[in-house]
């Protein structure tokens, strides 16, 4: 079998990430360290800082000119990957990524698939979710993101949008979702909404019992708030539980998957938060969909999206 090296990518909402993959027929490993750079302190960028930002790193990691690219990118694209259709953490909308990277880095051809969809296609190849069938993604960072893998393929779905939990509306819930519309799983529930709620409630005089003033609004204190017994903390992360876990229970009871994989920064930094949804969906899911059910972290870490780009880009899949 011949050994061959792709460049794995990762754009998320303020850092990118990239690494050299290792490809060894059908399988991958990563090839030195991730390296991992801040591209969007200001949460306004463009596709062109972002352009400079990239072909600078790519550059640096000394891969071979026609080593193919792929990358994973937090925000909703048309089916063939080309063009950023709506990038709520960023503002984007209607941007042709994929042409401004290659004319950028001078490749003739960069796949760009969306984070969610890099993240399990990496977990499916090489990580907690191999071997498991059918998995659901859920992440849980700045947004709420995830996706569906049957038969040990990334369901693409008919637009190239399969699996947008975060964008799942809640019955009875009407908040102002960062992707245009109402009632979104992520305007309840992502990292960024949760924050802006915090900050707003503490200016109201809530919260005192919790934030010291001038203290940023942080997820991992409200969950060790909320472990300590704090009545505030727990009834934000009761809310919050119930409804991620309605629409992850809906998901669940329509696929039945064997494995639910974890992650994100929120999950990550607020383990309280992540046990309730778990609690909360099993609660909601069909019986019958619940017997086999597991949880499991995702366990390529930060690397996965880089991971799981290149997965796409070199394999062609595992997407369908
Ligand atoms: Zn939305």
């Amino acid at each position: 079998v011949t050994s061959t090296e792709a460049v794995g990518v990762d754009v998320g909402a303020t850092h990118v990430r990239v690494c050299r993959v290792r490809v060894h027929g059908r399988e991958l490993s990563q090839e030195g360290p991730l390296v991992r750079r801040s591209w969007n302190p200001s949460g306004r960028a463009t596709v062109d800082d972002l352009s400079v930002v990239l072909s600078d790193l790519v550059a640096t990691l000394g891969a071979g000119p026609r080593a193919p690219i792929g990358v994973g990118f937090a925000g909703q694209l048309t089916d063939d990957g080309r063009v950023v259709i709506n990038a709520p953490n960023l503002g984007w909308r209607d941007v042709a990524l994929a042409r401004a990277l290659e004319n950028a880095l001078g490749r003739p051809r960069i796949t760009v698939v969306n984070d969610m969809k890099a993240i399990l296609a990496g977990e499916v190849s090489m990580g907690v979710a191999r071997g498991a069938d059918p998995v659901l993604a859920c992440y849980v960072g700045t947004g709420v993101g995830g996706a569906l893998a049957v038969g040990g393929a990334v369901v693409r779905g008919a637009g190239g949008n399969a699996g947008e939990l975060g964008h799942v509306k809640l019955y009875g819930y009407d908040g102002a979702c960062g992707c245009g519309e109402r009632g979104c799983v992520e305007a309840l529930c992502g990292g960024a909404a949760i924050v802006r709620r915090l900050d707003a409630e503490r200016a109201r005089g809530a919260w005192g019992s919790v934030f010291r003033d001038g203290e940023p609004s942080d997820v991992a204190r409200v969950d060790e708030a909320a472990l300590a017994g704090d009545p505030t903390a727990l009834a934000l992360w009761d809310e919050l539980a119930l409804g991620l876990g309605t629409a992850l229970a809906g998901a669940c009871t329509l696929l039945n998957p064997e494995l639910v994989v974890l992650g994100g920064g929120v999950f990550l930094r607020a383990p309280g938060l992540s046990e309730r949804v778990t609690q909360a969906t099993l609660g909601l899911t069909a019986s019958v969909a619940r017997a086999r059910l597991r949880f499991e972290y995702g366990d390529l870490g930060e690397s996965a999206g880089a991971l799981g780009a290149a997965c796409v880009a070199v394999l062609k899949g595992p997407t369908r």
